[in-house]
């Protein structure tokens, strides 16, 4: 393969207008927190300082619930749904309009690729809000009861690996079946939910319907624990999710979670195995790895174990690491220093355990986060990175011989979200995908969504489904 040489490409950032100070966003309008409290966000591609953004205290939390409630009752509930639903069409067609702003703003908070921003993260989170433009006067014949009543008002907690999508997977459901929100986004990438807040406004949504508190964990833990909340619906770790769970049983609350995962990407010797290659390469390495249904886990038939790797290896010389928001970048920055802690701990538990590391020759920039896309081989089904979520680019290959020993080593994890398959027989892929216990299974293809399509886990993965017909049961009680 020839290398090409590029020149630098760099998306302007002139398009964002990012303020020095953020309020909470309650009641319809931008507010301090109480006390002035504050904290920083920075671009971790060149871990500068980009905004201070309030921080929620307890009141504020309070505020923010009493705020949703009251939009609740007097105004979201009382709505006919044809016009919730014109609510919905306009967030989208602003979101599209306001796309390069918000895809240059969400690489500079996340450190993600502005060929990701702006070709999938923000696309898809304006189509969830069309697709549940869609529902909202159709819940009657969504197959959920003949008259599906909302919970009232919602807790919504998500992580910073795809801040506004992730939002717009929970308030698009939320809105559309009629419930008023609370959400609180991640500490590290709260900007573009602060922009989304913005929309709400130039929407003309009723105020009170979207109210956003940005904070740390204790933000989200007091959320949890609200009395006024009817449901909980959380994006994060499998950690977190499990006390949540613990929190807020016998409340009577309504909970969904959405968890981590450790997806096996399984590769038949039959596989087309250029295209197989892409697929390994986009499962581990979109979004610098921090995906929750990434295919981490490699399982390649052992009579193609060196052609498999050794593609990959060449393929991977070709992935260019560095500034996100160059248009020619493919691996951009590490989330946060923690995170990119927990990779080296995780990466150097490989090496410790026996596993050998390899990477292309790559120069990371000397600023900010970076890790280098990394496979190891030679790695057993007890190691740590055989079975711990890594959350970064770094792939774990294992072999099977049989199809059965294929299934029997996917299976062996505690998470149960993806997986993938590639082989050129229909029937062989059916056999498979009937065995795996993952709640998502790509067939010659990997990280592909879509709203009308659910989302969710097994296991230590979760519960329930976001996206579809069954994200939207999620966010109503059926009423006999
Ligand atoms: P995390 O630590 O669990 O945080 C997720 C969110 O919960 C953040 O907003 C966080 O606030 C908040 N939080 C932390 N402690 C809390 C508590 N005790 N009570 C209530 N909220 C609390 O997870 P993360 O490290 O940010 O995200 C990565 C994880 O998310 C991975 O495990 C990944 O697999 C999972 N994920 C799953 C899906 C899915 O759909 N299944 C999608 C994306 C990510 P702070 O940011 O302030 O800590
Ligand atoms: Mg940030």
């Amino acid at each position: 393969m020839t290398k090409f040489e590029y020149s630098p490409a760099p998306e302007s950032t002139s398009i964002v207008d990012i303020k020095s100070e953020y309020g909470l966003f309650i009641n319809g309008k931008f507010q301090p927190a109480k006390g002035n409290k504050s904290f920083e966000t920075i671009n971790p591609a060149t871990g500068k300082p980009l905004a201070r953004i309030a921080f929620a205290s307890n009141t504020d939390v309070d505020k923010a619930v009493n705020s949703a409630t009251d939009a609740y009752k007097k105004i979201w509930s009382k709505m006919p749904a044809s016009e919730r639903g014109k609510y919905l069409y306009r967030i989208a067609r602003i979101l599209q309009e306001r796309s390069r702003e918000f895809a240059v703003l969400e690489t500079m908070d996340n450190g993600k690729p502005i060929r990701e921003t702006r070709d999938v993260d923000i696309p898809l989170a304006a189509g969830h809000f069309f697709y549940h433009a869609g529902w909202a006067d159709k819940l009657d014949f969504a197959g959920l009861g003949s008259s599906p009543k909302p919970h009232g008002v919602v807790g919504q907690i998500i992580p910073w690996n795809f801040p506004l999508l992730m939002l717009s997977w929970k308030v698009a459901p939320a809105l559309a079946t009629g419930n008023t929100v609370v959400l609180k986004p991640a500490e590290t990438t709260s900007l573009t939910a602060l922009l989304f807040a913005e929309v709400c406004q130039q929407a003309g949504l009723p105020a009170g319907v979207v109210n956003i508190v940005t904070g740390d964990g204790t933000t989200g833990a007091y959320l949890v624990n609200h009395p006024g909340i009817q449901k909980i619906a959380f994006t994060g770790s499998t950690e977190v999710g499990k006390g949540i769970a613990r929190a807020i049983a016998g409340s009577g609350k309504a909970l969904t979670l959405e968890l981590g995962g450790k997806g096996a990407n399984i590769i038949y010797e039959d596989a087309a195995m250029d295209e197989a290659v892409e697929g390994i390469i986009s499962g581990i390495f979109f979004n610098q790895g921090h995906v929750c249904c990434a295919g981490s886990r490699l399982l390649v038939q052992e009579s193609v174990l060196d052609e498999v790797t050794s593609k990959l290896k060449a393929r991977m010389e070709l992935i260019r690491v560095g500034d996100p928001l160059d248009k020619n970048t493919d691996l951009g920055a590490i989330n946060s220093k923690a995170q990119l802690e927990k990779i080296h701990e995780l990466a150097n538990s490989g090496d410790q355990e026996g596993a050998q590391r390899w990477s292309p020759q790559c120069e990371l920039p000397t600023e900010g986060f970076w890790f280098k896309p990394t496979i190891f081989s030679g790695v057993a089904q007890s190691h740590r990175i055989a079975q711990e979520e890594i959350f970064g680019p770094v792939l774990s290959i294992l072999t099977f011989r049989t199809p059965q020993e294929a299934i029997e080593k996917a299976n062996n994890t505690p998470y149960g979200l993806s997986a993938g398959i590639w082989s050129d027989k229909g029937s062989k892929i059916l056999w498979t995908a009937q065995r795996l216990k993952a709640g998502v299974i790509w067939t010659n293809s990997f990280n592909k969504f879509d709203p009308a399509s659910p989302f969710g886990g097994y296991k230590e993965s979760g519960w329930g489904r976001e996206g579809g017909r069954h994200g939207l049961s999620a966010y109503v009680k059926v009423v006999k």
